[in-house]
């Protein structure tokens, strides 16, 4: 079982955190938005802080989860799933998606169990599958580039093939995650690949819950055709909750949080949702984890969410206004990679989520890149799961060293065997949750590479 002190060491996030505060760059690197929160939301947290009504704000409230916000959330899924979903037994708040991942791992996962992962992954699984106890199975998602040319190296979209699903299966799955829209890739998964997936959970036995981390879920730039298994009325325009699927209720904890929608990746309020039989160790496991989640954030989210349906700059909802914002930094950022020459997804055909761009480093690049990067010198990086040089680390270190560009390597989202098939640092992954100015300013850095 993975301790602390086993642990790989620096995360990939410390490493470019470190890089991104000493040299002067534009940082398309961790996922935070680098503007303010809506006014409704800033508005909400500043209400909840001076509000001295009934309950303070500033103190304890019920560890399962502020009352008024689990009303708020068990309303908007009861919406999301067709169902009614009872706010006290069905949903627990957590201090982030980060802790809602870890709780639910330590209350299925013992030692010897298996819980698959589709490669590439948010880093954060592999370790918190480990720390529970389990063993992570890569399912390798297949990439499939736009072309087969050799003397072209494309974009291409990343797709599940089932075969390769159905082999990871086994009596000891105790869970599968499943990350739709997906970090790194931005791959939106449509209800075919979703539908493998839940029989794939019903093959495996009684055990076996799907996991689905939805934190980009109002972060869908075009989606897959997917309405036929769905029903109407989702407030969550193109995303598709996996617990809606046919008989998936009952085997899905379902994980999100507030810091994507709502520009504040530092408020830390997520949350899990789901039958009362997975959700009620979560609620046992809570207070010897932290009596609660912040009170007073908690209380601002609940008076955010009614605000976000409301008209907003000129769209329907606050909701439309995010994605048409995001759609725009995604078509900006792309532009941008094509013209450095790196290959990226075509957004036009491939459905596209979330606020990064997973670009494949073309030959050209690779040849851009001084020989000595890839000396000795630069092979001391601890995140990747080698150990050793690797070309996306050196590449992401010299642009931002050089170039005055930072984004991350591709290969902490792999594991170890896929780093040693030297499959894992073909990519780079570029954030485009970033202002105008920032994505341009890259561009024009990104246009000196090469
Ligand atoms: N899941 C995914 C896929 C993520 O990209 C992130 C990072 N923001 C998280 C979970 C963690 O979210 P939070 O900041 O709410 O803990
Ligand atoms: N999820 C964000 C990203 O992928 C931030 C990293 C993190 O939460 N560890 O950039």
């Amino acid at each position: 079982m993975l301790r602390l002190g086993t642990m790989t060491g620096p995360t990939v996030w410390s490493e470019f955190g470190r890089l991104s505060q000493e040299y002067d760059v534009a940082n398309l690197g961790q996922g935070f938005p680098d503007w303010l929160p809506p006014d409704f939301a800033v508005e909400a947290l500043v209400s909840a802080t001076i509000d001295s009504t009934k309950q303070s704000p500033h103190q304890y409230t019920r560890t399962a989860g502020h009352p008024n916000l689990v009303k708020q959330l068990a309303r908007r899924y009861s919406k999301h799933m067709h169902r009614t979903i009872d706010p006290m037994n069905e949903v627990s708040v957590t201090v982030g998606a980060s802790q809602a991942l870890y709780l639910s791992l330590q209350t299925l996962v013992k030692p010897g169990d298996e819980v698959i992962l589709f490669e590439p992954f948010f880093d954060l699984y592999q370790n918190q599958i480990k720390l529970a106890g389990g063993t992570p199975v890569y399912v390798p998602l297949t990439f499939v580039p736009y072309s087969e040319d050799n003397e072209e190296v494309t974009g291409g979209e990343w797709i599940l093939e089932p075969e390769k699903l159905e082999q990871a299966i086994s009596p000891k799955t105790r869970a599968i995650i499943l990350n739709s829209p997906h970090n790194p890739t931005g791959k939106v998964f449509n209800v075919s690949e979703m539908q493998h997936i839940a029989d794939s959970v019903i093959a495996a036995g009684p055990q076996c819950v799907v996991i689905s981390d939805e934190v980009y879920k109002y972060i869908v730039h075009s989606s897959p055709p997917q309405d036929e298994l769905l029903g109407v009325g989702s407030s969550c325009p193109g995303h598709v909750h996996f617990a809606s699927l046919p008989g998936m209720w009952d085997r899905t904890i379902t994980v999100s949080s507030a810091g994507k929608t709502f520009s504040a990746t530092g408020w830390q309020v997520g949350w899990c949702i789901g039958p009362s039989n997975l959700i009620s160790p979560i609620h046992q496991l809570l207070p010897y984890v932290q009596f609660c989640a912040s009170t007073v954030i908690q209380e601002a989210l609940a008076r955010t969410l009614p605000k976000a349906d409301e008209p907003y700059e000129g769209y329907d909802s606050y909701y439309e206004y995010l994605n048409s914002k995001y759609r725009r930094k995604r078509d900006l950022l792309g532009k941008g990679l094509k013209e450095a020459g790196f290959a990226i997804p075509d957004y036009d055909r491939t459905p596209g989520g979330g606020f990064f761009i997973f670009a494949r480093i073309t030959p050209e690049l690779r040849r851009a890149l001084p020989a000595e990067r890839m000396g000795p010198e630069y092979t001391k990086n601890p995140a990747a799961p080698g150990g050793e040089a690797r070309l996306d680390w050196a590449l992401c270190q010299w642009m931002a060293e050089e170039k005055g560009v930072l984004c991350i390597p591709s290969s902490p989202f792999f594991s170890r065997e896929k780093a040693m098939e030297g499959a894992s640092d073909e990519f780079i992954r570029v954030a485009f949750c970033k202002t105008d100015e920032t994505i341009e300013s890259a561009a024009k850095a990104l246009m000196g590479v090469r």
